[in-house]
């Protein structure tokens, strides 16, 4: 048995990137950047106005507080002017609109009086006020984002701000999951009695969607090793395999076996964690099958629902960030844990709960039902609870790492 650091380092030591893809930007929100961007030009890429307001020389401030300047003209946004301030005159500039070089500062429309051509100010400003100076922001040849970044829709913005229709993304992994059980009955067909319904098909396939990963190839069949062995040649052309149940030590929990007849090496089984402790993971080397390139991960997760969500984040997915090159770990807070939970012995253990933020303060709550079969506390819960292993049981009012599934 191996701990879950020792897992998650042997995992990201086997997972490679996968290389870059060109995209119109539009459609790479949630791929990573393969390359660091750099400006292309400026920003602003002129100086132009932050304000609807009138444009002055310093010079003219006092005459500009008295009598009044002359309105020489107007610049709209989108606009360029040819002409150049005179002595105590003024240019009504409108927001985004461009600044000629005679503009030293722009007062506020607010905080201005326009009676008949005649512009007094009302209060005074200083020297390059309300003016965005070109490059203030970057120059061109700046790098803007390294590489890794997640494309959101800021980095969107940002891109189209910068005439960029095309970038490279790194590609993300295709994925194939293996669901085994003779017990198992999809949605829609009445599960007999000993039967149930497949939670792990929609749940693990939704993960994945989650993570922007579409390329999803479900096989669903019955503890038969034939059938097994049969799928599992099939989903092996996909980069990332992952069997979900029949991992474990019952007599049909044969998809070890069948891996490994499949010419999967072994590189772990079992980890010190709770729920998750029958992990499995392996890879299949170059030489085996139609794949694109490098090594095949293959996954066997637990079939329980939770220990299988609860191992898909903790293994699975940073597998899939290592191979896109995205380096940001998941965000571990601390939380006041609010009642006692009994620790186990050996295992790190990863409670379902309620993380809220009470006076500035996050407390931890754990759900009730914290079986790994009972997905009612999973899907109420919006953050796991860590409890370390040990003797005692984990005091309330003692602080634990949490981290959070999903946000409010
Ligand atoms: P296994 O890992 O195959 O020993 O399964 C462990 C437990 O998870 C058993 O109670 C299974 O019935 C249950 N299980 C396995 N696969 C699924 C699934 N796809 N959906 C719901 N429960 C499952
Ligand atoms: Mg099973």
């Amino acid at each position: 048995m191996i701990s879950l650091e020792e897992a998650v380092a042997l995992i990201e030591h086997e997972a490679s990137y996968l290389g870059a893809i060109s995209l119109p930007v539009a459609k790479a929100v949630g791929y990573a950047l393969a390359a660091p961007i750099v400006a292309r030009v400026d920003s602003p890429a002129f100086d132009n106005s932050s304000v609807d307001g009138y444009g002055i020389q310093m010079k003219d401030l006092p005459r500009a507080m008295s009598a009044g300047l002359k309105l020489r003209g107007t610049i709209h946004a989108g606009e360029v002017t040819r002409k150049k301030l005179r002595s105590q005159e003024t240019f009504k500039i409108m927001t985004g609109a461009f600044v000629p070089r005679s503009v030293e500062a722009i007062v506020m429309r607010e905080q201005t009086e326009d009676e008949a051509g005649l512009v007094q100010i009302l209060r005074s400003v200083v020297l390059g006020q309300n003016i965005r100076k070109r490059g203030s922001e970057f120059t061109k040849g700046e790098t803007l984002l390294q590489r890794g970044t997640r494309v959101s829709p800021a980095v969107l913005g940002l891109l189209a701000g910068q005439g960029i229709q095309t970038i490279r993304v790194a590609r993300k992994p295709t994925i194939g999951i293996l669901i085994t059980g003779d017990e198992l009955k999809p949605i829609g067909a009445d599960p007999r009695k000993a039967q149930i319904n497949d939670s792990n098909s929609p749940m693990l396939r939704a993960m994945c969607n989650s993570l922007g990963i579409q390329d999803v190839k479900i096989i669903v069949v019955g503890d038969h090793p034939a059938k097994i062995q049969s799928a599992i040649r099939k989903l092996l052309e996909r980069e990332i395999v992952i069997a979900v149940g029949g991992v474990s030590v019952g007599d049909r929990d044969l998809v070890k076996d069948q891996l490994e007849l499949a010419g999967v090496r072994r590189i772990f089984w079992g980890i010190d964690m709770k729920p998750g402790k029958p992990n499995y993971f392996g890879v299949v080397g170059k030489s085996l099958g139609k794949r694109k390139s490098g090594k095949h991960l293959v996954f066997g997760l637990p079939g329980n629902p939770v220990s299988a969500v609860i191992s898909f984040k903790k293994l699975v997915e940073p597998a899939i960030k290592k191979m896109q090159r995205i380096e940001v770990k998941q965000m571990k807070l601390s939380a006041t844990l609010q009642g006692s939970i009994k620790r186990d012995r050996s295992r790190v253990e990863y409670v379902r709960g309620v993380v809220s933020a009470e006076d500035g303060l996050l407390i931890a709550r754990p759900r009730a039902n914290q079986g790994s079969g009972m997905l009612g506390g999973l899907a109420a819960a919006n953050a796991l609870i860590r409890i370390e292993p040990g003797d005692h049981a984990a005091q309330s009012g003692t602080m634990v790492e949490v981290e959070f599934l999903r946000l409010p």
